[in-house]
């Protein structure tokens, strides 16, 4: 039997504007799965119950962020990277640094590559599949590989996913 806990989550909070003038929300949520069962990390060791960081972006045009004026929605944070006003509450340094922490850290216990191998810039399943590790002979996408979340990380991202305003420009 497993669960999966959220433990931190936040939804729609503003970070900022870019110089084309879309405005740029995040959505952020550290949870576990609180499980018996051992995973396996990128260094081939074990560890029970990690954490998962997941941060995906979405780019409203326009005045509300409403559904029709939503221009782009998903995981690639390029959006979260290209706003040049940050929003109430942020500096333009923790902006990017949201951005790079959720570019780095997003689903970190769904990794299909493992630490030591040594991976094209290509990120898709067609340029790596085949690819082994050269101690264990792992194959690319054998499995989900955890990346264990630092615990400076984990704080900080907290911390910066929660200085922002949630659900603005409603009306
Ligand atoms: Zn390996």
């Amino acid at each position: 039997m497993s669960a999966l806990t959220s433990i931190f989550r936040v939804q729609n909070v503003f970070v900022g504007t870019t110089a084309d003038n879309l405005r740029v929300h995040i959505n952020a949520e550290l949870r576990i799965e609180d499980s018996e069962r051992d995973v396996e990390t990128v260094e081939h060791g074990h560890v029970n119950s990690p954490v998962t960081l997941s941060m995906t972006h979405s780019t409203y045009k326009g005045r509300k962020n409403i559904e029709r004026n939503l221009e782009s929605s998903g995981a690639g944070l390029e959006d979260v990277a290209r706003v040049v006003t940050p929003a109430p509450g942020y500096t333009l340094a923790e902006v990017r640094e949201l951005a790079r922490i959720g570019t780095k850290w997003h689903l970190n216990t769904g990794r299909a590559g493992c630490a030591h191998m040594d991976l094209p810039k290509d990120t898709s399943y067609d340029a790596r599949k085949g690819i082994t590790c050269p101690e264990t002979g792992y194959k690319y996408g054998a499995a989900w590989l955890t990346e264990e979340l630092p615990s400076d990380v984990y704080d900080r991202f907290k911390e910066l996913a929660s200085k922002g305003e949630i659900h603005p420009h409603e009306d």
